[in-house]
Order: structure tokens, then sequence, then C-alpha cells
């Protein structure tokens, strides 16, 4: 099981490397979200992350793969990669609520009395930070406003920490593109009522990952809101993928051996570098 301290560890080596490593706020819990950066630091940057819903911390494994394979590349843009957007979540999910002894009473009622935390997506709040986000905030398909392991919208937008520093950091590095992993389903999602030029624009490059992974490109945003990929979309006005790794032919919880068959993901920084350098 791939475990935040892994993750320090890798940032660690990755450091020692030569990468740049930094972290782009702290969680509810003040674990540094930490991200790496490749390629160059002025120009065009792509930000892709990870470990955003909890269950899905495979996902931040494959991130962190992405920066090994990366670390010896010549990239034509930069590239920041954030493994574990919600690092307090993805503890709680993978050790339970004892990980967190101040809060852990309330955890647990939260999730209806069980220590199995195994499906929870949320963070240590309750709240679903890819419901947080200021895109028709609070009017998503199964929303709940109390919290919950999935689906509560919070307080207001960007009322989580890790919400807020994510939108934060994506502000101040102006990205040409962002990228969202969650698993399942072998899916790219882009759509979210961009019109005319842009959606055709944002329609391509999800077309281009679609073909690349050989996974199913989704029109249509089936009642997607308050989303990091929603947002970049209707404030930012960039395009923003969904990719959903992982057959749905496996179930959650999922682990690392779920992660074969997804290798091409490894490469999919410098498709999508190359991809936007041309589009510039
Ligand atoms: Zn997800």
């Amino acid at each position: 099981m791939y475990v935040y301290s892994d993750l320090q560890r890798d940032c660690c080596k990755l450091c020692r490397g030569g990468a740049e490593c930094g972290s782009i706020g702290r969680s509810l819990t003040g674990a540094h979200i930490v991200y790496f950066h490749f390629g160059p630091q002025s120009g065009g940057q792509i930000i892709i992350q990870g470990g955003m819903h909890a269950r899905e911390w495979v996902t931040s494994v494959l991130v962190t793969r992405q920066a090994f394979a990366l670390a010896d590349k010549k990239l034509p843009l930069g590239v920041f990669l954030i493994p574990m957007t919600n690092p307090d979540g993805v503890t709680l999910a993978q050790k339970g609520a004892d990980a967190f002894p101040a809060i852990a009473q309330g955890l647990t009622a939260v999730n209806g009395g069980s220590r199995d935390f195994s499906l929870w997506k949320a963070n240590a709040r309750g709240v679903d930070i890819n419901c947080n986000f200021d895109a028709r905030w609070g009017s998503g398909a199964g929303n709940v406003r109390a919290p919950s392991s999935a689906s509560c919208i919070g307080a207001y937008p960007e009322s989580e920490p890790e919400t807020a520093a994510l939108a934060r950091f994506t502000r101040k590095v102006r990205p040409l593109m962002t990228l969202s992993y969650h698993a399942l389903g072998r899916e790219v999602y882009y759509d979210f009522g961009q019109q005319g030029m842009a959606w055709e624009r944002d329609r391509a490059i999800a077309k281009a990952v679609g073909n690349f992974l050989g996974y199913d490109v989704i029109d249509g945003d089936l009642g997607s809101a308050g989303g990091y990929k929603d947002w970049c979309v209707s404030e930012l006005g960039i395009p923003a993928l969904t990719v959903e790794i992982i057959s749905g032919a496996s179930s959650h919880p999922l682990d690392e051996r779920d992660l074969e068959g997804e290798e091409k993901n490894l490469w999919l920084p410098l498709l999508l570098t190359e991809l936007m350098k041309k589009n510039l």
C-alpha cells in the first residue's frame, strides 16, 4: 500500500535526482500537498493531479511513477505533477480513523459508525474536494450538504484547504491545460458547457488522449458540478480533462495491482506537452 510517507520518501529521491519539489499548501490536518515540476520554468505549463478522491489513491502511485518516468526527459513545456491532492483522505481510506485520534470519533460517526474507510472519497472533514470548486457549485447530481464519505459540497466554494490550495496554485501557474486522475472506468471527460471553438479544441484533446490510452471519450457533463475540471473549464477557460483509469471490471477498493495494464499513462505527460506545444 502506497502511503503518505512513501510519497515523502519519493519526493526526497526525486529532489536528490534534481527534480524541483515543493508544496502547494497544506491539508486540513497540516500535511503538505506535494508537487513536482519538470521541464522549462517559463512558457506554457500543464498541471496533472491525482489522489483527490481518497479511495482512488492508486492514482497517486501512477502520478508519482510519471514523475520518475519524466525525470530524465527533455520536455517542450513545463509539467507540474501533484500526486496526492487529498493526503488526509488517502490516509483515512488506508488506515482508518485511528490515524487521526483527535477527530476519529466524528469521522466514524460520518462513516455511519463503521471503522472501514476503504471506500471513503472525501477529505478529513467529510467534504468531497471534487464538489467544492466554484463551478455550478451545489447543483451536481448526488450533491449533499451534510458531511459524508462522498459528494458533500462543503460550506461554500473553496471552503476546504485542499480545494483552496489547488485553486490558488492553478491561478498562479495559469496552465495551458489540466488533467485530473480518478478511477475507475477507462474514460476521458472534458465537457462542461463550453461552446464553439473551445468545445472543439477540448474535444480534440480529449480524443487524442482517449486514442492514446484506448479509453472512451464521454460527451456531456453528466450532471457534474463543483469539480476541478469543471472549474478549469468554466472559470479559467482552459481545456481540462478527467481521466478515469482502470477497467470498470475492477471494483473498489483498488490497490497497486489494478495499475497493471495502465502503463501507457506513464507517457501521457509527454504526449500532452507535445500536443499543447503544437497548439500554442
Ligand atoms: Zn474520483
